[in-house]
């Protein structure tokens, strides 16, 4: 499929593993992983000014202001790395920049988008954002009942052992006002993208290693 355009959105509650899948999928099409979140989060750690006007937002698991995140995927998508695609996790997340991102794609003549929904269900989603825990070092994703993953202990992929964390949105309160708000703006993106014929569903639940051959089937029947 390499010399194809992948122009992938993957869409998903969070704790639905877009992360995951995203870098896998990436890796695999030799496409750019856009993580608008992780864009953000390095903004807040570098202290800029982007990185100031997100914190509170983002500590309160509400949405960043659609004009901020417009820009910075705007700005992303039009650097030359993305000419053979990419693969866009966390954004767009509101219809306007759902109509941002077609704008953009249009002025850049680019290929049509294949949206991919990955389902997952609600319990799912608690149990993995409750036990998310990150690594500084390798940007590893894990979960706190994965073997060798303890709180206060480093990352167990033996070439990293970096410090694990936990997001500060995923503390119980966040974790509940982030799934209201996919609720109510990110969901209706569905439909949204149903209609107008892009959007593919991709059962989001089993091992990343199965999920990862589900989704690459699903992209690799529609390119
Ligand atoms: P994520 O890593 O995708 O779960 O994003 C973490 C947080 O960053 C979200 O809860 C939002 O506060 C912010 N964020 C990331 N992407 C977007 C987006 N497309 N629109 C608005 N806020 C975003």
């Amino acid at each position: 499929m390499a010399e194809r355009e992948h122009n992938l959105v993957l869409l998903g509650a969070p704790g639905a593993g877009k992360g995951t899948q995203a870098k896998m999928l990436s890796q695999r099409l030799g496409v750019p992983h856009i993580s608008t979140g992780d864009i953000l989060r390095g903004a807040v750690a570098a202290g800029s000014e982007l990185g100031q006007q997100a914190k509170g937002y983002m500590d309160r698991g509400e949405l960043v202001p659609d004009e901020l995140v417009i820009a910075i995927a705007r700005e992303r998508l039009q650097e030359s790395d993305c000419t053979p695609g990419f693969v866009l996790d966390g954004f767009p997340r509101t219809v306007p920049q759902a109509e941002a991102l077609g704008a953009v794609m249009a002025d850049l003549g680019r290929k049509p988008l294949l949206v991919v929904n990955l389902t997952v269900d609600e319990d799912e989603i608690v149990r993995r954002l409750s036990g998310r825990r990150l690594c500084r070092g390798c940007d590893g994703i894990y979960h706190i009942d994965d073997e060798g993953v303890e709180d206060g202990g480093a990352c167990p992929n033996p070439d990293c052992e970096g410090e694990l964390y936990q997001r500060s949105d995923d503390q119980p309160e966040a974790i509940r006002e982030r799934l209201a708000v996919y609720r109510r703006q990110t969901e209706p993106l569905i439909d949204y993208y149903d209609e107008r014929g892009l959007l593919v569903n991709v059962e989001g639940q089993g091992s990343p290693e199965d999920i990862a051959g589900r989704l690459y089937t699903a992209v690799a029947e529609r390119s």
